[in-house]
């Protein structure tokens, strides 16, 4: 067993008579909501993203109650609520396109748990929580952080351009591919020798292939690779609304290893097909 790293002498600075500063490296939706409960929290912060709030790219995404609650928590449920029309039959149907179930499935959930399902699309609800933001000129675009710098008393995010902001905290919120966690890796691993096994990085550092070859020549893969592992791909779209469909209805039709997901909104239609791997895959596929 590896014991854990000693503590990093950052916090042995001296107590600051200035406000803490939370960096927070990435505006998608971990960062946007965590910028909104520092806000609540009467914390200063500062977000930087590479790209911009809310890129056009994206299809749908929904809310469930539990996401709702949040919403609602830190005061962004209504302006969610203005992109969409809550969620309200569930047609589950076989290969022969007849439901074998459906029922009023959302709203049944929503006398259960106070809250209802949201579909709308990514980019606007991104923009909802940006826009209900108090703080909006905390958030900067177009910002990639390339490095993260730890000091006696603060710690530095370094842009690629060359430029730094200085704060107290930095939170990773940059997404799948974080850039955060690999340099944490490495940190982690400069302090204590293969504290963050090769396995366990295994996605990042080899990439898909190498990745899946690991896990199909491995029994105790599953365990080791701590790598996120898939067993459906799915192909995403948005289309217009069709004729019979509902304007808010959900429907899943299920053949055998594929299936499809219908989103309903009055406007668009959000689609998925999902499609059974043949073997479990780490991600990213290759
Ligand atoms: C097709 C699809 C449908 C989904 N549907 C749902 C759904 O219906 N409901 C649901 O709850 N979840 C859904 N998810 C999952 C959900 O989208 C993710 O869990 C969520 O986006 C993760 O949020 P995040 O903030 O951690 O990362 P992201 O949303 O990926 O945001 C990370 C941000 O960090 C930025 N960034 C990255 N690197 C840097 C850097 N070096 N410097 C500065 N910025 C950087 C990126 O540009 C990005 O804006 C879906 C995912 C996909 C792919």
């Amino acid at each position: 067993m590896v014991a854990p790293p000693p503590p990093s002498d950052v916090s042995a600075g001296p107590v600051k008579d200035k406000p803490f500063k939370v960096i927070i490296v990435g505006g998608g939706v971990a960062g946007l909501a965590l910028a909104h409960c520092l806000e609540k929290a009467n914390v200063d912060y500062i977000l930087l993203e590479k790209g911009v709030i809310a890129p056009t790219w994206g299809t749908s995404i929904s809310m469930h109650p539990n996401g709702c609650r949040i919403l609602d928590q830190i005061g962004a449920l209504d302006e969610v609520e203005k992109y969409c029309v809550p969620m309200n039959r569930f047609f589950n149907r076989g290969p022969d396109g007849h439901p074998f179930v459906y029922d009023y499935f959302f709203k049944s959930v929503l006398e259960r748990t106070g809250y209802t399902t949201l579909t709308l699309e990514r980019r606007l609800f991104l923009k909802a929580l940006y826009d209900t933001l108090e703080h909006r000129e905390r958030v900067h675009e177009h910002q990639r952080v390339a490095a993260v710098v730890e000091r006696k008393d603060s710690v530095a995010v370094v842009m690629q351009d060359g430029s730094e902001h200085v704060g107290d905290l930095v939170v990773g919120a940059d997404g799948v591919h974080s850039l955060c966690r690999e340099l944490m890796w490495k940190k982690a691993n400069e302090t204590i020798e293969g504290y963050i096994s090769a396995a366990e990085k295994r996605s990042k550092q080899c990439g898909g292939v190498l990745a899946n070859n690991y896990l199909q020549d491995n029994a105790d893969a599953d365990i080791l690779c701590t790598a996120m592992k898939t067993t459906y791909v799915a192909i995403i779209a948005n289309v217009p609304q069709m004729p019979g469909l509902g304007p808010n209805d959900m429907h899943a039709t299920s053949f055998d290893k594929v299936s499809f997901l219908v989103l309903c909104q009055p406007d668009t239609i959000y689609l998925a097909a999902h499609f059974k791997l043949p073997h479990r895959g780490a991600v990213p596929l290759a």
